[in-house]
């Protein structure tokens, strides 16, 4: 399949790059893989704490990102792993609340305006609904704190208490957010994939994202992650593959890579041989399967 599409492709396709050394270099890394967007964690993804941003650091990374193209809409921060909006204890939720608007207000500092994260856990201490409405409730209150910054939910493979793998609790959270114009999702094609959503031919992946549209709106769709997945369809268990060596296999990159509706949205590899990033990304924005 070497079928090249028009070179105006409207596609923003990039990589999780890494922000070692500072967030200043993560459009330094982005560049060198010939990507058009980035995702990256503007702190250590492990670290509860973070020292603040300094104004040189992010002084270089706006020159760094008007430098190279790369515009708020194409950057898509993701908030640490520790984080669960949802967390059934009081305590503990008041520090990832905290926390989470810590990394919207780095966001805004930054001049970014998306922030990707993992909905939360009800750790089988709460039930499903109670712990989406905690969810709903901390991204209000991080609205009320920070400005401008865009919420956007990532639907997850589902493993042990994960919620966001049902395109219902996407709607449901989303339901309760009071800032409609602030809410948004990413659909992590390995997370769908292994959630039980197939995306493994043409008309599967019609049949998934007909889905999405009607449970949840295409219009709240504002970013991707573009993984394969080592486990098969309805596993529930998150092991992301390079494009073309899991079980979702080409036909669904070439499907999105064809599809207007994933136009001027970031693409995100999270795929994990970095060495095959530059190849992905030409693959995915210009059409051509590898
Ligand atoms: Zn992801
Ligand atoms: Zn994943």
């Amino acid at each position: 399949m070497l079928e090249v599409k028009s070179i105006q492709s409207g596609k923003w396709v990039g990589a999780h790059v890494s922000a070692a050394g500072g967030v200043e270099n993560a459009p330094l890394r982005a560049k060198e893989i010939g990507a058009n967007a980035f995702a990256l964690f503007t702190k250590n993804q492990r670290q509860w704490v973070a020292k603040p941003l300094t104004k040189d650091s992010i002084k270089v990374f706006k020159q760094r990102c008007e430098l190279f193209g790369f515009t708020a809409e194409k950057i898509l921060p993701h908030d640490s792993y520790l984080i669960n909006l949802g967390h059934p204890e009081p305590e503990k939720r008041e520090k990832s609340r905290a926390a989470f608007i810590d990394e919207m207000e780095r966001c805004n500092q930054l001049g970014l305006t998306l922030l990707n994260f993992h909905p939360g856990s009800h750790l089988k201490q709460i039930s499903e609904e109670a712990c989406l409405d905690l969810i709903a409730e901390s991204i209000n209150l991080a609205h009320q704190q920070v400005p401008n910054v865009i919420a956007v939910i990532e639907n997850t493979a589902g493993q042990g208490s994960n919620l966001g793998w049902d395109f219902a609790h996407l709607a449901y959270i989303i339901e309760r957010v009071e800032d409609k114009a602030r809410v948004g999702v990413c659909l992590d094609t390995c997370h769908t994939f292994a959630a039980g959503y197939d995306l493994s031919s043409d008309q599967a992946c019609e049949a998934t994202f007909a889905e999405f549209d009607r449970v949840v709106g295409m219009h709240f769709l504002k970013a991707m992650h573009i993984n394969d997945s080592k486990t098969p369809l309805g596993s529930r268990v998150d092991r992301h593959h390079s494009l073309g060596e899991g079980h979702i296999g080409w036909s669904c990159f070439d499907f999105i890579s064809q599809d207007p509706r994933f136009d001027h949205m970031p693409l995100i590899l999270e795929t994990i041989d970095s060495e095959r990033w530059p190849q992905e990304i030409v693959a995915i924005r210009d059409g051509r399967s590898i």
